[in-house]
Parts: C-alpha cells; sequence; structure tokens
C-alpha cells in the first residue's frame, strides 16, 4: 500500500536497537493488561497500544523473534521480543486486523493516553490500581480491539 515515507506517526523499538519499527496511521488507546501471560512476558502489566498490522512497517528486525503464546487465551497469539536484549514488543493475534504494541517501546512523546484496564481476574498482589480509569474482570468486549 501507499506510505508517506518521511511521516511516521509513531517510531519505536527495543532496548539494544535489533527491532525497529515505524507506524503510519493511527494508534489506540493504551490498554493497561493485568494477566497473567503479559506479567511473565514483560515483567510487570502490559500497556499495549494497537494499530492496523498493515501500518507496522518493520525497519530493523534482525533482533525479533516471535514465541506462540499457547497460554494465551486467544488462540494464535505470537508475542514478539528482542532475542538480543529481551525486550517485550508485540502481541501478535494472528488472522485478526490489529497487532498490539507494548506503549513503552513507543519512542517519546507518543501522544497516547491510558483508556482502561482489561484482566483484573489475573491480577496478582503486589501492586494497587489507584487511577480512575475503567476496569474489566476479563476482556474489553469489542471484538475488533487488537489487544483485547
Ligand atoms: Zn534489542
Ligand atoms: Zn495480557
Amino acid at each position: 500500500m501507499e506510505r508517506e515515507k518521511s511521516n511516521p506517526s509513531a517510531t519505536g523499538g527495543c532496548l539494544c536497537g535489533k527491532v525497529r519499527y515505524e507506524i503510519v496511521g493511527e494508534l489506540m488507546p493504551v490498554i493497561n493488561c493485568h494477566c497473567s501471560k503479559c506479567r511473565r512476558f514483560h515483567g510487570h502489566v502490559g500497556a499495549y497500544t494497537a494499530t492496523r498490522r498493515e501500518l507496522l512497517v518493520l525497519t530493523e528486525e534482525s533482533g525479533l523473534k516471535w514465541y506462540r503464546s499457547i497460554q494465551d487465551e486467544t488462540p494464535d497469539v505470537y508475542r514478539g521480543f528482542c532475542k538480543e536484549c529481551g525486550s517485550s514488543l508485540f502481541w501478535d493475534p494472528r488472522g485478526k486486523e490489529r497487532i498490539s504494541v507494548a506503549a513503552g517501546s513507543i519512542d517519546p512523546p507518543t501522544g497516547l493516553n491510558t483508556e482502561r484496564h482489561v484482566w483484573l481476574s489475573q491480577k496478582t498482589d503486589y501492586y494497587t490500581i489507584t487511577d480512575d480509569l475503567p476496569c474489566h474482570e476479563e476482556r474489553l468486549a469489542r471484538a475488533d480491539r487488537g489487544k483485547a
């Protein structure tokens, strides 16, 4: 598809630089996922934006590795990370319209806001949610959302 090469709406990547990406187009508000899989993958809560998968362009992928996350409730999910530095980057439900991108991997300023919390039913006990954002026991009901 046609892209404006000079003006990505976001750039980001891993700690060491062996995974870099550009996103040309709209990003969804950030969702904090408290599920047990995101907790282990990120070492804490998973904070994700999402975009239509064709808008995500990998500009450096020599470090990118995909883990098939058979533990996820959603079928056919792959989690992308950097095999060199260990950064957690992507939540990819294959075959769905959107891919989720770890918000912390985006170069600031992101211009994004956090919208809600999901999977409170799997939240662990060492922290407390102190904001007033909507909380959901499980996934977000909007089935078309990349990270639900
Ligand atoms: Zn890296
Ligand atoms: Zn999760």
